[in-house]
């Protein structure tokens, strides 16, 4: 769905992406680590098509959805709307629906974004990249401000959407263990390259295969 070569990317004197190469194949989970300021932040927004100054080459084929690092909700539109802002389907309001349910935010549909709890808010954001159905998802550190229990509900979902409509997904993430459980692939990103690159072996530790969890999450 997305090909990758020698993309380069520089701020002023400093290179951030430095001729990085990267393939992503339909409907694999990869996640990328490294070091906070290693452009992977960076590398996302040049996969979303949100930057024109990239160099080298770029192909994405298909739909793009991103879950950004901050929740970028539009403060002027409620919680539902920011979830089927731009969205041209017919059924429009019925997914967005349907996403905030799984997120968990059914009853935070009306609010203004700005009324949000950090976690709501990536929440909000998850749903809005969710109801997309994208080819390729994007997200950035989108589990890093909820709390322990509610991570282990969007793991779930997150996992079960990509079973289910197999995008490509590219999870940033600073937690291993998440890499680990989550992805196919784990990639590393220093020096402005994929320097390190993992296959996890399968079958991966799913949370459905827990279950301790699964009691836990009664109690949600
Ligand atoms: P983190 O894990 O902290 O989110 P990251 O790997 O996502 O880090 P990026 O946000 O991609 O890092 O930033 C990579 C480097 O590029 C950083 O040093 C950052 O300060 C710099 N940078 C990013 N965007 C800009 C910009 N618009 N102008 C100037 N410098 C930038
Ligand atoms: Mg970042």
């Amino acid at each position: 769905v997305a090909a990758v070569e020698a993309l380069t990317r520089g701020f002023g004197e400093r290179t951030v992406l430095d001729r990085l190469d990267l393939e992503i194949t339909r409907g694999e989970f990869i996640a990328l680590l490294g070091r906070s300021g290693s452009g992977k932040s960076t590398l996302l927004r040049a996969l979303a098509g949100l930057d024109d100054e990239a160099e080298g080459g770029l192909s994405v084929t298909g739909s793009v959805a991103v879950a950004f690092q901050e929740p970028r909700l539009v403060p002027w539109k409620r919680v539902h709307a920011n979830v089927t802002l731009g969205l041209a389907v017919p059924d429009a309001k019925e997914k967005a629906d349907a996403a905030l349910a799984e997120v968990g935010l059914t009853e935070r549909a009306g609010a203004w974004p700005l009324t949000l709890s950090g976690g709501e808010a990536q929440r909000a954001s998850l749903a809005r990249a969710l109801v997309r159905d994208p080819d390729l998802l994007l997200l950035d550190e989108p589990f890093s401000a909820l709390d322990a229990l509610t991570r282990i509900t969007i793991h779930q979902l997150v996992l079960d959407l990509w079973s289910v409509h197999r995008p490509a997904v590219l999870l940033v993430t600073h937690d291993v263990d998440e890499a680990l459980l989550l992805a196919d692939r784990v990639l590393v990103l220093d020096q402005g390259r994929i320097a390190h690159e993992s296959a996890v072996p399968a079958p991966r530790p799913r949370h459905r295969d827990h279950p301790d969890l699964t009691s836990l999450r009664r109690t949600l």
